[in-house]
Order: structure tokens, then C-alpha cells, then sequence
């Protein structure tokens, strides 16, 4: 790998930064000052620093974010802060969300820069399961709610849609406060699906994908990074 593209790699650096800090000498290689930014390293074996600092390239990173409202799940900067300037990681930007939620959804974000591992969970071909909690505008109970579990099990046609949902797991927790399990990832799916079965959702949450559950230890906009069994998870 070039020395420059190297420091573009492992520092805040620009491209027109990292040649000055190689003309000023801040740069070593192996001990030695060095200038030149075409030179080839090996990033295992040599031992590259700046301003004392020896650098690392940085490995594939997978976080665990307790998204709050008001935070955007795009790349952009847009009308609210995003979920990527939460995440206090070098080069954060380069982490991508494993499904997006809506502004004013909470819960379980997942974010990565490991596109295998992104596709292997957000493929509907995988259908892994996504499992929010809703709370709903109108209660339901006894048939209606019944009903409501059924039309979610069958597949709900989506206001614009020609094909009905995958079939969905609904839970009630109480008359306004439901489970719901999906497998796909359709724009702004949950609302839609309950607005299909005459309610409206006022609050939606994520707890879980897949096997992966949000942690509890964590607050409304704190993250972690996740643990080698849960990434060996997909
Ligand atoms: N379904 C929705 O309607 N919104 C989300 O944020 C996620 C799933």
C-alpha cells in the first residue's frame, strides 16, 4: 500500500495535509523521517508513525447504538443530527446502518462498515427478523385484536402496494402496546402495516434483530461496540 493513501487510511489527515506532513518530517518509517508518499508499506509488517504515533489501519467495526428520536439513520447531513455523529469511532462515517429507522423511532441500530456482514442480515433473502414494539393510538382487544393478529400472520396489502406483506408475528402486550415481528424491511413497514389493519401507531421502538437484542445497559444515544459472539451471530 502507498505510504500516503496509508496515512489517508489511519489519520484525520487530507490528502494535501498528509503530504505536508510528510514534507515537514512528521512522518516515520521504521524510526526513519521519511518524504516520500509513493513509497510502498506494508501496513503488517512496517511500523509507520506520525507525530510520534504509530499508526494502525483501522479493522472492520460493528456498534450497537440505542437510537433516540431525532436522529437521522442517512449519510447526509440533513435537518437533525445522524446516527454516525453519535458514535465517537475514527472515520465513523464510514459506518453504515443495518436498516434504517425513522427520525422518530428508538431503539436498536446496528451499524457497520462490513458490507458481507450488512447484506447477510438486511438481504431479504436472509428474512431476519425484525421485532418492534408499538404503541398504538386505539386499543384493541378480544376479536378485533384477534383479527388483527390474523391479517398479520396472512400478509397485509401496504397503501400503494401490489403485493402483501411476509407473514408477521403480532403480539399483543396490552390493548395498546403491541409486539410485531417482520422479516422484511419495506419503507416505514410497521406504521403502514398497522394503519392496514385500522390503527395508528404513536410510538415505535426497536428491540431486537435477529438473535441480537438492544442492551439494556444502554441509555437512549449510547453505543458499544458489539462482542465477537454476537458479530459470529450473521
Ligand atoms: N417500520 C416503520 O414504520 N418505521 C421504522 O422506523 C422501522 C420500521
Amino acid at each position: 500500500m502507498r505510504l500516503d493513501r496509508f496515512l489517508g487510511e489511519t489519520t484525520p489527515l487530507t490528502r494535501s495535509l498528509a503530504k505536508r506532513a510528510l514534507k515537514n518530517g512528521e512522518v516515520t518509517l521504521n524510526g526513519e523521517p521519511v518524504k516520500q508518499g509513493a513509497l510502498q508499506i506494508d501496513p503488517d509488517q512496517d511500523r509507520v508513525s506520525w507525530q510520534g504515533e504509530t499508526l494502525a489501519l483501522i479493522g472492520l467495526r460493528y456498534v450497537m447504538l440505542h437510537k433516540p428520536v431525532d436522529i437521522e439513520c442517512t449519510a447526509r447531513r440533513g435537518l437533525y443530527p445522524r446516527a454516525i455523529d453519535l458514535v465517537e469511532l475514527p472515520k465513523a462515517e464510514r459506518l453504515q446502518p443495518v436498516g434504517r429507522l425513522d427520525v422518530d423511532t428508538t431503539g436498536l441500530l446496528l451499524l457497520t462498515d462490513d458490507g458481507q456482514w450488512l447484506h447477510r442480515i438486511t438481504s431479504p433473502k436472509h428474512r431476519c427478523a425484525k421485532v418492534y414494539v408499538a404503541e398504538l393510538a386505539e386499543a384493541m382487544e378480544g376479536e378485533r385484536a384477534q383479527r388483527a393478529i390474523e391479517q398479520m400472520r396472512e400478509g397485509v396489502l401496504l397503501d400503494g402496494e401490489e403485493t402483501p406483506t411476509q407473514p408477521a408475528e403480532l403480539r399483543f402486550l396490552s390493548p395498546q402496546r403491541a409486539e410485531l415481528s417482520i422479516t422484511e424491511g419495506r419503507y416505514h413497514q410497521v406504521k403502514r402495516m398497522f394503519a392496514a389493519v385500522g390503527n395508528h401507531v404513536e410510538q415505535l421502538h426497536r428491540r431486537a434483530i435477529g438473535p441480537i437484542e438492544l442492551d439494556s445497559q444502554l441509555a437512549p444515544g449510547e453505543w458499544r461496540e458489539l462482542t465477537p459472539d454476537e458479530i459470529a451471530l450473521f
